[in-house]
């Protein structure tokens, strides 16, 4: 008992714990999850959800268009909401209007945010990818989170993720195998990921001997500066050639805010889409 009657109180807690990177973005007042509903600001919530809305539709939009002009139903392609350096509260208002699938491509950032994310909402059902490079020493890490990693671009990762995949289920820290895609480089750039065309039988085979991970299919970033037609003509025939050998192994993961429509055309079954739904990132990244 303290004789002074203050003694008593729980220490304030930190206002920018978790995200820090993204407390400091321009023009989002309030983010950091949690303090986001205090008195003060009663419509920093309000006034996000409706530009996310606003957002979304825009985005379905151009998918839908996208399709029509493909020939192709728009339940064909999914939605990938990428999050990164956005706060969990934005991933909350997302789910709340109906996005099931999220992506990251920091684990530190990632870690944080799920759990953010889970504490905001835990009934809401969504699913996890890991869209961004990945080093083997962060495999145990990605797997307590992660439904699906993306960027599997070597032999080593493969058996890194294997590893932790088989370690987490034993542990009870995952439920379900991990899915995986091969990404795929499609120029000859260093740097952003991905593995040469000529090495996709190899990992998706060595992916298939595992009974932790799951093949789902193949994922590319078009190259900076290039032609994305160019580039998502090439993935499609990478995937058709996987899917021969490996016919369950459909997902063509294509297609970012600004090649979306390109992307679509060539086959793409889920875009990966930030900027347009999130609006502008201060650092760009990869
Ligand atoms: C950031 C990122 C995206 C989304 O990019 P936008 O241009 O903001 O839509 C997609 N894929 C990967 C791998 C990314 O890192």
């Amino acid at each position: 008992m303290s004789p002074h009657g203050t003694g008593d109180f729980p220490e304030v807690p930190a206002m920018n714990e978790g995200d820090p990177a993204s407390d400091d973005l321009p023009g989002r007042p309030g983010v950091g999850g949690l303090v986001n509903d205090l008195p003060t600001r009663p419509d920093t919530s309000e006034q996000r959800r409706s530009e996310l809305a606003e957002s979304l539709r825009k985005v379905r939009e151009r998918l839908d268009r996208a399709c029509r002009a493909a020939g192709r139903r728009p339940d064909e392609v999914e939605l990938l909401a990428v999050t990164k350096t956005f706060p969990a509260s934005d991933v909350a208002l997302l789910a709340d209007l109906g996005l099931v699938e999220f992506a990251e491509n920091r684990e530190q950032e990632a870690r944080v945010k799920v759990a953010e994310f889970a504490a905001l909402r835990p009934d809401a059902r969504v699913r996890w990818h890991m869209v961004g490079q990945l080093q083997r020493n962060k495999a145990r890490a990605v797997v307590r989170w992660a439904d699906v990693v993306e960027s599997v671009d070597s032999e080593r990762l493969v058996e890194a993720l294997r590893r932790a995949t088989a370690n987490a289920l034993d542990a009870g820290d995952r439920k379900h195998p991990l899915d995986v895609l091969v990404q795929v480089s499609l120029d000859e750039a260093e740097g952003r990921g991905g593995c040469r065309p000529d090495e996709v039988p190899k990992l998706a085979d060595m992916i298939m001997r595992t009974s932790d991970l799951r093949l789902r299919g193949v994922m590319a970033v078009a190259p900076l500066g290039g032609d994305p037609d160019v580039a998502f003509d090439t993935l499609s025939v990478i995937s058709a050639r996987l899917r021969r050998d490996h016919p369950e192994a459909v997902d063509v993961s294509a297609g970012m805010s600004g090649d979306l429509e390109s992307a679509v055309a060539h086959g793409s079954t889920r875009v990966r889409v930030g900027t347009a739904l999130l609006g502008g990132r201060r650092l760009t990244s990869p």
